[in-house]
């Protein structure tokens, strides 16, 4: 189905508000396959949005407005979409007798005969109630357009998508979806290996979404049954899981998921401990740890040492040597891992150390990290190569790596078990 946009609202047009329901929509219906192919945003006058309204109806099935269903005088949707379509506005019983208890329960309103605006419809239309605010929405059908028309405020937009709007474009069925999360690959590369898939994929759909080090792909598909779906995905995934690489990058899944709750879980389960040793993160990674409920069961505390003589002093490494290397150093990685975990017990130690920038360290460029990972088995370290965003940026995405790099160990390492 092609659909199309339009958000109402002089703000929209000079800067005042940002364009967030447009955002919210489209995300909205490219998760159930809708293909939104124009977004518009149209001040608060008759004669542009008629002319919008022309626009649309030649080339979209569906035709989203959103905003100026308010009872002020610049609040001109409803009636021009009515005037676009040749029908009458006509009062919503329901969303007139919300309007009748709104005023009776707060005698010191006054109404004006521009609130029962509020509760009107284009004729014909199938109302959407507004379970937060005054505003009722509709949907009608003429000449093979399905035209919608929402309220502009987000907190009154989206309880009316989500629980009416979407139900009903997903024809009676129910919407799922499954949320896979990678770490270790960037969305490009994602999108590129997957192209073709992503390209004639269209039941269940793929939404890619880039966030800080990590890309999540949203499967969505339309089904009676939470069963079906799952059956679907459960196919889809070992597809894309098929893709060479893919599936070590895969840590988890749900839109509220983490890295390190992924990590704080897997270590619960096997019954072990993690310390760490960190320079250029400053405490970021045990602070992300820590983060989580229950983490006491798997940490039981960490080094933040900065300075080569914080390093040498707190966690007993010779100074010799990490003259000899370098502070960002495989060697100093290794030293930090493998000293926090003798000196804490506990049964895995990571080390961050690295340059944060905004200048380079010890002829190291910016963006520089070794990670070092120490278990029972010995101490390993591994090279990042940042992009240079900012100390923030390059602190957060050492840090995934470093959660990565024990998520890996454990997962691969049977005796750890
Ligand atoms: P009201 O009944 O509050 O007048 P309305 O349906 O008439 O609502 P508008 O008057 O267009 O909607 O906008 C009301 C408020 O809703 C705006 O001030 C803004 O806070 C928010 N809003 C409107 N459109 C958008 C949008 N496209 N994106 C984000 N927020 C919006
Ligand atoms: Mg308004």
């Amino acid at each position: 189905m092609r659909a199309e946009l339009i958000t109402v609202g002089t703000e929209l047009l000079t800067g005042q508000i940002v364009n967030t329901n447009a955002q919210y929509l489209a995300e909205k219906m490219a998760e159930i396959g809708v293909d939104v192919y124009f977004q518009t945003a149209v001040g608060d006058n008759r004669d542009r949005l008629l002319s919008v309204l022309e626009l649309a109806k030649d080339r979209s099935q569906l035709v989203i407005l959103c905003g100026g269903l308010g009872p002020t005088e610049d609040d001109l949707t409803k009636q021009t979409l009515a005037e676009f379509l040749g029908r009458d506005l006509i009062a919503d019983p329901d969303a007139m007798a919300k309007l009748d208890h709104f005023f009776a329960s707060r005698p010191t309103y006054h109404r004006t005969p521009n609130n029962d605006r509020q509760a009107e419809l284009v004729a014909g239309s199938r109302p959407l109630p507004n379970r937060t605010g005054l505003a009722v929405g509709g949907l009608v059908e003429q000449g093979g357009v399905t035209y919608v028309v929402l309220p502009g405020p987000p907190s009154e937009l989206k309880p009316m998508v989500q629980e009416q709007l979407l139900p009903f474009l997903s024809d009676g069925q129910r919407l799922y979806s499954r949320v896979l999360r990678f770490i270790g690959i960037g969305e490009s590369q994602l999108v590129t290996v997957l192209a073709d898939l992503i390209a004639n994929q269209t039941d269940p759909t793929i939404a890619p979404y880039a966030k800080t080090g990590e890309v999540t792909l949203r499967l969505s598909t339309k089904s009676s049954r939470q069963e079906l779906a799952d059956a679907a995905f459960d196919q889809l995934e070992a597809t894309i899981l098929a893709h060479e690489g893919l599936a070590d990058c895969l840590y988890g899944y749900g839109e509220d998921n983490s890295l390190a709750a992924v990590v704080v879980n897997l270590l619960k389960e096997r019954q072990l401990t993690l310390t760490a040793a960190e320079s250029l993160t400053g405490g970021l990674l045990q602070a992300t740890l820590t983060e989580q409920a229950g983490s006491s069961a798997i940490f039981k505390g960490g080094f933040v040492t900065y300075s080569l003589e914080q390093k040498a002093q707190m966690l007993g490494i010779s100074p010799e040597l990490l003259r000899q290397h370098g502070t960002v150093s495989a060697v100093a990685a290794e030293a930090m891992a493998e000293q926090s975990r003798r000196l804490t017990g506990s049964d895995l130690g990571v080390a961050l150390t690295g340059v944060a920038g905004p200048v380079e360290l010890e002829g190291q460029s910016v963006g520089t990290v070794y990670l070092g990972l120490a278990t029972e088995h010995g101490v390993i370290s591994h090279k990042l190569t940042i992009g240079d965003r900012g100390r923030q940026h390059i602190r957060q995405i050492a840090v995934l790596h470093a959660l990565n790099l024990v998520r890996q160990a454990i997962c691969s390492d049977k005796t750890m078990v």
